[in-house]
């Protein structure tokens, strides 16, 4: 199956269920509106790169996801990236695109080499709002890449991205046959890969007893898997019970689950794109 290289309709939808979700939920409603700005913007970044003029094809650039980034397309966007944050951001994020405007373009290019090189594999310590530019601007490219790739040998509980080599970002149980499978969905290029029902994919673990999950009443088709083990959380998006969700997009509305988990000593493994 190959995917449509634009991305267009893939980013529409994520931009509709951000509205929809804001509609139903106001605790998320700020969050998802800007939310709402930054995948328009992805929207358009994916099909400038994905253009005939654009990234050169897989066989220039190497068969490695993390082959270096193609500047001469990406750096041009940047700015109009910076000041479309500036504009719809929450104070201090708009604040740090205004100050990373200020400085000159080595500095742009040396915070999205970086994040190029280790996102997906130290993102805890980095934290969501310090990687938050280069993350966001750079998305597109990986999802772009990584639907170049070859289709990744089809392995089944791995714990890190077997395109990539990322961390899993959140879980998604998706209609396989009468019940539901699991797969797990990469931090850095969104890719989803399958990975058992009962399995911590942080430490291991397999015994049912240590592994609680929590639902809210707000958002039954999201939930909680936690691992009383390693004290690690994922976020699983539960397309069984809502067929309509995104994974990608419901994870930012799960705020009441995330409060839940860290008041009970949990967490999270990757944080999403708005740290939510
Ligand atoms: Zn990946
Ligand atoms: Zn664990």
């Amino acid at each position: 199956m190959t995917k449509p290289q634009t991305g267009a309709t893939e980013y529409d939808a994520r931009i509709r269920r951000a509205e929809r979700l804001s509609a139903q939920h106001a605790f998320a409603a700020e969050f998802l509106n800007f939310y709402k700005h930054v995948a328009a913007f992805q929207k358009t970044l994916r099909a400038n790169i994905a253009a005939p003029s654009g990234v050169k094809s897989r066989d220039a650039l190497g068969v490695e996801l993390r082959s270096p980034l193609d500047l001469t397309v990406l750096l041009p966007h940047f700015r109009g990236f910076l000041s479309a944050i500036e504009q719809h951001a929450p104070a201090a994020l708009s604040q740090a695109a205004h100050q990373m405007a200020l400085l000159p373009s080595d500095s742009w290019i040396a915070s999205l080499e970086s994040y190029w090189q280790h996102a997906g594999k130290y993102d805890q310590q980095v934290g969501a709002f310090a990687q938050f530019l280069p993350r966001a601007f750079l998305q597109p490219y990986a999802e772009f890449r990584a639907a170049q790739m070859p289709q990744a040998p089809m392995v089944i509980t791995v714990r890190v991205c077997p395109l990539c080599g990322s961390r899993p970002l959140i879980g998604a149980l998706r209609v396989e046959g009468d019940s539901g499978k699991r797969f797990l969905l990469c931090s850095f290029c969104s890719q989803e890969w399958e990975f058992r029902r009962i399995h911590c994919p942080t430490c291991g673990e397999q015994a049912e007893t240590k592994l609680p999950v929590y639902v809210a009443e707000q958002l039954p088709h999201i939930r909680v898997e936690a691992c009383d083990t390693c004290k690690f959380f994922l976020t699983t998006v539960d397309l069984t019970k809502d067929g309509h969700a995104i994974p990608l997009v419901d994870d930012l509305a799960a705020i009441p689950l995330t409060l839940w988990a860290h008041e009970h000593g949990y967490s999270r493994l990757q944080p999403n794109l708005l740290g939510t």
